[in-house]
């Protein structure tokens, strides 16, 4: 009989595949991941337009980008990333500018011509005083970007983003969007960026390509399931049954239009103007510019609440989440023989880098632990 342990991962996306890979890696075992979608790499999954043969981020628009070497070094084990820089553009009514709010952006908004220390001193006299440490998103914006900024790029995107008023969400969630006194238009402040030239799901399906790594699409959880260990990368309150109650998410739904050659001339345009009801649109075929497609795609994005049976996006985190979160989480500690991982398990909005670093690390924590024959194996990862 095998004495190999037995490890079930719960959830194909980055965090499951990566756990696993780490895993067999480091431990003599064997490993089944269990996906209940039909394909790998959860919501950062790729696959061909039939219509158009464009390469399509079927959940939205995913760029790779990372400041950390390990992280980036890793995913080019696993497939070829070409250099992609996001350089977004928000379509407003007093114009389309450039975006993260930069010295171009600041100079035609405002219609001057600023060189960066006047930018800044500029921007610093827009900046609202009264306000000290921000306390959330809004005060975030009017402290260090001013009112009409705000008003013009932010407060109605993020309105119909998060379905509720800027002032209830985290100012870390604006903080992930520098400002910039010079004409760097890099949506991201990142050391490496770039796109998997065969799409994510190649990426996913390379990292569990192991002889130990079982793979079972269209499979859901089955907690009867006999194993050594269980790595759930799904919902935490999914878990638990939902038996506190939900957590809150927003979901994302796609309006898909179809046209010869180039539609709107970018990947990404945003649309703040509270009248317009998509926040963007995203055209596919500007994320592989190496590739040549007569016909182009792109998908109107609009955003709501979350409910049974909807796709979890961006987890809200609002006050009475977090109070639910930390129930939750003291229901999680108590388990023994299961870990939580990834951006559902442990409900934060995290970047693919972000996933892929805690679940690398995570996989070692874990192996280090597991052959010593701790008692106490890591439940979550380590968060900030
Ligand atoms: N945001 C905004 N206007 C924009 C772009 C972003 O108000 O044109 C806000 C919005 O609240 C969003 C957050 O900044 O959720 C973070 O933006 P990011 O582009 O990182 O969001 P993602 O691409 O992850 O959806």
């Amino acid at each position: 009989m095998e004495s190999k342990p037995r490890f079930l991962v719960v959830g194909a996306g980055f965090s499951g595949a990566v756990l696993a890979r780490s895993l067999v890696e480091k431990i003599d075992c064997r490993v089944t991941i269990v996906e209940e979608r039909p394909h790998l790499a959860g919501n950062c999954h790729t696959e061909r337009d039939p219509a158009t043969g464009v390469m399509i981020h079927k959940y939205g628009p995913h760029i790779f980008n990372t400041s950390q070497q390990h992280v980036w070094e890793y995913v080019n084990r696993f497939g070829v990333f070409r250099p992609w820089v996001n350089r977004v553009k928000a379509v407003t009514p007093r114009g389309v500018f450039s975006l993260p709010i930069n010295l171009h952006t600041i100079n035609q908004f405002f219609g001057k011509t600023f060189n960066p220390a006047q930018a800044r001193a500029f921007m610093d006299s827009l900046g609202d005083k009264s306000i000290g440490e921000p306390r959330n998103f809004e005060e975030q914006a009017l402290k260090f970007i001013g009112r009409e900024l705000y008003e013009t790029f932010f407060y109605g995107y993020t309105r119909k983003q998060w379905g509720c008023e800027p002032r209830e969400l985290s100012a870390s969630i604006l903080k992930r969007l520098p400002v910039r006194f010079n004409y760097d238009d890099n949506y991201y402040n990142s050391t490496w960026q770039g796109i998997p030239e065969q799409g994510y799901t190649a990426v996913v399906e390379k990292i569990v390509d192991h002889p130990a790594i079982e793979l079972q699409l269209d499979t859901p959880f089955d907690p009867q399931t006999q194993r050594t260990h269980l790595f759930f990368t799904g919902p935490l309150d999914a878990y638990f049954g939902f038996r506190l109650g939900r957590l809150g998410y927003r979901t994302v739904t796609f309006e898909r239009g179809e046209a010869e050659g180039d539609f709107q001339g970018n990947a990404v345009l945003n649309y703040g103007d509270p009248e317009v009801p998509f926040t963007r649109i995203h055209e596919h075929k500007h994320f592989t510019p190496w590739e040549e497609h007569a016909r182009t795609t792109y998908f109107r994005e609009y955003s709501k609440e979350t409910g049974p049976g909807d796709v979890a996006y961006y987890p809200k985190r609002l006050e009475p989440d977090k109070v639910l979160l930390r129930k939750y989480r003291d229901l999680g500690s108590q388990e023994r023989g299961v870990s939580f991982l990834g951006r559902l398990a442990t409900y934060r909005y995290m970047d693919m880098e972000k996933v892929i670093g805690e679940a690398l690390a995570f996989g070692e924590a874990f192996a280090e632990s597991f052959q010593a024959g701790a008692q106490n194996l890591p439940i979550f990862p380590n968060q900030e």
